[in-house]
């Protein structure tokens, strides 16, 4: 019986091929993709760096965690061993809960439904759809259509899901810490604003804090 370290222990095995491209690391561009969360954690706390000095905890917290995500990942994809998935869905579940315990009871999601149109306007702005729907379908893809992709040589979509889930993550983060502000801050007033500028093609948006009440 398989030691629970040993490599490819674990009940998955994605659609990229083993040990192809090294002798070491089962799937390499599922491994490697993942260096995306060691770059979405310092983008996250430097583009809202206002929000997480007055409120370090949760973005500190929650970017930690995210890098945990990132290594176990890493960890994961690179031997397939059982540990390695085990590691590698609990500290997804932890990021979840940890966020959840920070962000959501204070959020009042349910009165966001209910919310005024500048606030619409927000969700809108800082959501991407294409890019949570593509994320889903080159999970789903990688796992029912292997045979496809390895038919045309090209089994890389849930290393593109790993790039693209981190991405979204970019973009979905600001907005809780939007809700944040406004609900549990209400000194200060949330603004969305965008790296690198406004008028960009593609932008990356984050959160600035406004004094509303220095201005009387
Ligand atoms: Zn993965």
């Amino acid at each position: 019986m398989p030691s629970i370290f040993s490599y490819q222990s674990a009940e998955v095995d994605w659609c990229e091929s083993n040990f192809v491209r090294s002798a070491v690391i089962a799937e390499y561009y599922n491994t490697i993709s993942n260096v995306s969360f060691f770059l979405l954690s310092p983008a996250l706390l430097y583009l809202n760096r206002q929000y997480c000095q007055k409120k370090a905890v949760p973005l500190y917290f929650v970017s930690g965690l995210l890098i945990l995500v990132g290594l176990f990942s890493m960890y994961f994809h690179m031997t397939l061993s059982y540990v390695g998935q085990l590691l590698d869905e609990l500290s997804i579940l932890w990021t979840l809960a940890v966020a959840y315990s920070f962000w959501y009871p204070q959020a009042y999601f349910p009165k966001c439904i209910k919310t005024r149109y500048d606030q619409r306007d927000t969700v809108r702005k800082s959501q991407n759809s294409p890019l949570s729907w593509s994320c889903l379908c080159f999970w789903i893809s990688d796992r029912w259509l292997c045979w496809l992709w390895q038919a045309i040589n090209f089994p890389y979509f849930h290393s593109f899901w790993h790039v693209l889930i981190a991405l979204s993550l970019l973009y979905c983060c600001p907005l809780v810490i939007y809700f944040d502000v406004s609900y549990e801050m209400p000194s200060f007033k949330p603004k969305l604003e965008y790296w690198p500028s406004d008028s960009w093609p593609v932008v990356v948006p984050y959160v600035t804090l406004e004094e509303p009440h220095k201005q009387c």
